[in-house]
């Protein structure tokens, strides 16, 4: 058992992690740092199980408005995820952490099926586990699949790796004057005007079952390790808190 606050967590992560300096795809190097990162806090004796987006590959929405059925875009994009996870894969094995794929979609020579009993088995034998293929349903993103696999995995906490360290009233981005939260309730994240955390689905979900969720920069500082030992990074978000700037 690790000594940090979280012992279990399911972290998830954008494809647009693995982009480095590109416009589109995958930088070897960049997959290595996200993987350095994952392995500090694997170090600790945290079990950790990855969610991988495909935003830097393919997302179903936006080739949706360009013509291409939104089911098939969908179904494209989840296999974006896959190529994400496999690149993953190779950067965490290249720094010495043991990994197994699972995928929601059924992909043999590349991937162990999801089954939620062998993921959790993996984690307590100390292999990470990278889920590919989100859900395995199309109308919904990876943000959801985190919010499954959180759930049904177990996990003490659903963590968001974001390109902003946390949630703001506005798009940080656009507006200088925007102002992050310290703690956000679930409710908040839902309703409040012009703040964007997830899906709709994927907080519904986290709100209904009580699965705290935490959003920070993953390169800032030791944001992560910071995270699972419960330092204050970024924004929680929960049932349990009150609304509160930082
Ligand atoms: N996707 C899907 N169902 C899922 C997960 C993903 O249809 O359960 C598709 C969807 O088209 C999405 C794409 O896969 O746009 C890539 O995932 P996402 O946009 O979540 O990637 P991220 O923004 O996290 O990089």
């Amino acid at each position: 058992m690790s000594s940090t606050r979280f012992q279990r967590i399911l972290l998830k992560v954008g494809g647009e992690s693995l982009i480095g300096d590109r416009d589109y795809g995958i930088d070897p190097q960049a997959a290595l740092n996200v993987a350095e990162r994952i392995k500090s806090i694997h170090e600790k004796g945290v079990q950790v199980a990855v969610v991988i987006g495909g935003g830097n590959i393919f997302r179903g929405i936006s080739a949706s408005k360009n013509g291409i059925d939104r089911a098939t875009a969908d179904y494209m994009g989840m296999l974006a995820t896959v190529m994400n996870a496999l690149a993953l894969q190779d950067a965490l094995e290249k720094s010495n952490v043991e990994t197994r794929v699972q995928s929601a979609l059924v992909m043999p020579s590349v991937a162990e099926s999801f089954v939620r009993r062998r993921a959790i088995r993996h984690m307590e034998k100390g292999r990470v586990i990278i889920l590919a293929a989100g859900t395995g349903s199309p109308y919904v993103t990876t943000d959801t699949g985190a919010s499954l696999h959180a759930l049904e995995l177990q996990c003490d906490v659903l963590m968001k790796a974001t390109k902003v360290d946390g949630i703001f009233d506005k798009d940080p981005v656009k507006f200088p004057d925007a102002r992050r939260f310290k703690t956000l309730t679930f409710a908040d994240a839902i309703n409040m005007p012009g703040v964007e955390v997830m899906d709709t689905a994927a907080l519904a979900m986290s709100k209904e079952n009580n699965m705290p969720l935490m959003v920070f920069e993953l390169f800032k500082g030791n944001n992560l390790q910071e995270a699972v030992e419960g330092g204050d990074v970024g924004t929680y978000v929960s049932n349990d808190v009150e609304t509160a700037f930082a």
